[in-house]
């Protein structure tokens, strides 16, 4: 059993704050500041360019990548690290569309997160050719997946209401109809079990900075498929996705397997700080945290609809159907938001009107949603809210 005491012990937390944004920004893992440190002083400070070798930075993206493969339910040597996660959607897609040239169409629901569609979009343009971005309903994509669809392009978990999609179920319909499926893991990774061959999913990417505790910028991660591995066609053919960079040949030739999804310069001091961050998980399994993720929501969720009856449950209400996130709906979320963080209970406003929590087991414990709770309830019954300073829109929400 998870000793979640010596987890959270593994983090720096501000003293009075209960922190429930883990799902948009991890927070510090002490171990992580003096890894970074480390990596400045004695490798970047004293080995300068020659730390590339000596300090094995070069193969920083593969092997972190692995650790990371591991939470995910990925083969080995089937994950790399780098650039964000927008630049790894635009990565997956390409080569996934490329893959299944007889058609036309990119499918995704209206609940996937601006980013991705966006990403979606500016490369169906830059395509032309009757490339299209299709969108649905969520709960309408299963049916929308059709012979015309290329790819399918969703995000698991949805980034306001938590909603999850049933990847397994989806990527069997997908790959039934001719198409390949892309999955977007940003609110998956590190929050609840993800068995990505066994799913067999065709690509998938995510992000470390939520619940992988990487920090602000941190790299992302792409998976591609062992069996798509020596074909896929690096969209974005970097250097570092070069079969030799070191030879500065003029030709691009890809990388072997998932090397080839690697574009430039990795970021070192981020992924210094993303191998400490992922220590944590030696204490811990996936189907623990999401155990404990499961008994944190579904308090919160009982305490808040007991004491704020205002407030409207956005999320599915069977945590089966759900992240690690509880969202409520609230005309004024955004000032209750704002009072809430005032309190010290820090978690999100999502626009129109989502008030969002989410639950990290390794450093949230009952106390501390008791505690949240209380707190809400105590600004929604007495209108703490209603202030012209919580009213005011900062430019991160
Ligand atoms: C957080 C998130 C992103 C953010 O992308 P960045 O390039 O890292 O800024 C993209 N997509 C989804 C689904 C996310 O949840």
């Amino acid at each position: 059993m998870t000793d979640f005491t010596a987890t959270k012990a593994m983090f720096h937390l501000p003293e009075g704050v209960i922190y429930l944004d883990g799902n948009s920004l991890g927070p510090l893992p002490r171990a992580a500041a003096a890894r970074v440190a480390r990596t400045i002083t004695q490798e970047w400070g004293d080995m300068l360019i020659t730390a590339w070798n000596r300090a094995h930075w070069m193969e920083m993206p593969a092997r972190v990548g692995d650790r990371v493969a591991r939470l995910i339910g990925a083969e080995p040597g089937t994950v790399v690290m780098g650039d964000t996660l927008s630049i790894k959607v635009y990565q997956a897609i390409a080569s996934a569309l490329e893959m299944n040239p007889a058609r036309r169409v990119i499918l995704s629901d209206t609940g996937n997160f601006p980013s991705d569609l966006y990403i979606a979009d500016g490369l169906v343009r830059t395509l032309g050719d009757g490339y299209e971005l299709r969108t649905v309903a969520p709960e309408e994509v299963e049916n929308a997946i059709d012979e015309t669809v290329a790819v399918t392009m969703l995000t698991e978990v949805d980034y306001r209401t938590g909603r999850k999609h049933d990847m397994k179920r989806l990527t069997e319909k997908a790959h039934a109809m001719g198409a390949l499926a892309v999955w977007d893991l940003a609110h998956s990774a590190g929050a609840i079990p993800v068995r990505l061959a066994e799913a067999g999913a065709d690509f998938a990417v995510g992000c470390s900075y939520k619940y992988l505790n990487s920090g602000p910028g941190g790299p992302a991660f792409i998976y591609v498929a062992p069996r798509h591995a020596e074909t896929a066609r690096p969209a974005l053919s970097g250097w570092l996705g070069h079969e030799a960079p070191f030879a500065f040949d003029l030709d691009y030739r890809p990388g072997r397997g998932i090397e080839r999804m690697r574009v430039g310069t990795p970021p070192i001091l981020q992924l210094a700080a993303l191998d400490a961050a992922m220590d944590v998980w030696d204490m811990t399994t996936i189907e623990e945290v999401r155990a404990r993720s499961i008994e944190l929501t579904q308090l919160f969720i009982a305490r808040v609809e007991a004491s704020c009856p205002a407030l409207t449950l956005a999320s599915p209400r069977d945590p089966e159907l759900r992240g690690s996130q509880v969202s409520f709906r609230h005309p004024e979320g955004y000032a209750i938001m704002q009072a809430l963080i005032a309190r010290g209970v820090i978690g999100d406003f999502r626009a129109p009107d989502i008030l969002r929590f989410g639950f990290t087991p390794l450093y949230i414990g009952p106390d501390e949603v008791e505690g949240a709770a209380r707190i809400l309830a105590e600004i929604m019954d007495k209108a703490l809210w209603d202030r012209p300073e919580f009213k005011a829109r900062a430019r991160v929400t």
